[in-house]
């Protein structure tokens, strides 16, 4: 059994064979597992560094455990602790440059609440790969060609791997990782069907042309001013900022980009990342430009993320659903798995579950 992508889905799906007597092989394309999911802590020195106890996320960062139970049922499983989003205090909104941001009461508590995960949503990633044996991990490894044997009945992959060309043979194939990605960046022989690669193309991978910006600070000094952190603008760079602090570590502020990844990859002159503290500034005053570390994570330019049609983003949730192997030499041997291909909650981090118990179901009914 091989699963295609060590994100969240990946993982679930092979930790679910795992556990089921099932030998899988994952295989990564990236030096790290996670994917989507990434939460970085600072040392002393305010340098990045991926193993502090309190991590702040780049990635998803809540989920809402009132409406996805299996988020909350998987944490209690690994003991892992939850928090509410920072929401007490004003938001300010921003309409015009150059006006001064009106305050706003934040309309009362948002139902349901968004909860982040103590140590960053990177702790779900740690608590599972642990769980998996080490040797079936296969990191930096991306797969580029997946052939049906119809002798063999089985599944050849190739793959380019940290010592060059490998192929791999299995009974079944999970695709972890997204559909779009997966049709611009995996060769199928037999072919898929055209309308199934044309359906697969057209699936928008959730976030995947977005870009956070994040600071982390030694006070809270938004708390002092009576503000939530949160702040919606019109003027920008960034679009939407939240409260980012750490469960127990130094407080922090993120924010979404109003930009487009195209006007994001055009420097004009001053850095992003001087574009964002200044407004910061503009908000929350001058304690926001002494930052004690800055991070900025664009999605759009990650290649084992997000395909040039992801530059544009949808204007609104896209229809998610199953994607099923085409009829032939595929059928019980090729499934699907990211949190694009979930029945429900399909583009979130308990979309991949769901996509992930689906997936091993289906394994262990075919096999
Ligand atoms: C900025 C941002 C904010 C978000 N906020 C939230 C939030 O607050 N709450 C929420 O629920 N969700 C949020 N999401 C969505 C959430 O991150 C995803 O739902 C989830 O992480 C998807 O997991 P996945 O395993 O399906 O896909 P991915 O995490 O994309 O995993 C796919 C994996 O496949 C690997 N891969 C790709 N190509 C190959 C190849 N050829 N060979 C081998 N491996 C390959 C990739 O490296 C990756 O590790 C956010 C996403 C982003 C980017």
């Amino acid at each position: 059994m091989a699963v295609i992508g060590g994100g969240l889905s990946g993982l679930y799906t092979a930790l679910l064979l795992h556990q089921r007597g099932v030998s899988t092989r994952l295989l990564e394309a990236r030096d790290r597992l996670g994917g989507r999911i990434l939460s970085q802590g600072i040392d002393d020195g305010g340098r990045a560094i991926a193993t502090a106890t309190d991590r702040y996320d780049l990635g998803p960062a809540w989920f809402w455990p009132e409406i996805q139970p299996r988020m909350g049922r998987l944490l209690a499983q690994l003991g892992l602790g939850a928090f509410p989003q920072a929401t007490d205090g004003l938001m300010l909104i921003e309409r015009d440059a150059g006006v001064h941001p009106h305050r706003v009461q934040q309309g009362g508590r948002a139902e349901p609440r968004s909860m982040r995960i103590r140590g960053g949503v990177q702790s779900i990633v740690d608590r599972l790969s642990a769980q998996l044996p080490a040797a079936h991990v296969h990191r930096s490894t991306t797969v580029t060609a997946l052939a049906a044997d119809p002798e063999e009945g089985l599944v050849r992959l190739q793959a380019q791997g940290p010592d060059g060309p490998a192929t791999l043979l299995a009974r079944q194939v999970v695709l972890a990782l997204p559909p779009r990605l997966c049709a611009a960046t995996i060769a199928f022989t037999p072919e898929l069907p055209r309308e199934l690669q044309a359906r697969l193309a057209a699936v928008p991978t959730w976030m995947a042309g977005h870009a956070k910006f994040l600071a982390v600070y030694t006070r809270a000094f938004w708390r002092e001013q009576g503000l939530s952190g949160a702040a919606m603008s019109a003027v920008g760079p960034l679009a939407e900022i939240h409260d980012a602090s750490a469960a127990e570590g130094a407080p922090a502020l993120f924010g979404f980009f109003g930009l487009s990844a195209s006007e994001r990859a055009r420097p004009d002159g001053e850095s992003l990342e001087a574009r964002c503290l200044r407004q910061l500034v503009r908000l929350y005053g001058p304690d926001a430009a002494r930052p004690r570390a800055v991070f900025l994570m664009d999605w759009a330019r990650e290649r084992y993320t997000a395909t040039a049609a992801d530059a544009a983003w949808p204007s609104s949730h896209p229809q998610y659903g199953p994607v099923r192997a085409p009829a032939g030499l595929w059928t019980d041997r090729l499934l699907w798995a990211s949190t694009e291909t979930a029945g429900a909650f399909g583009g979130y981090l308990a979309g991949a579950l769901e996509a992930a118990v689906v997936a091993a179901d289906t394994v262990s009914a075919t096999r």
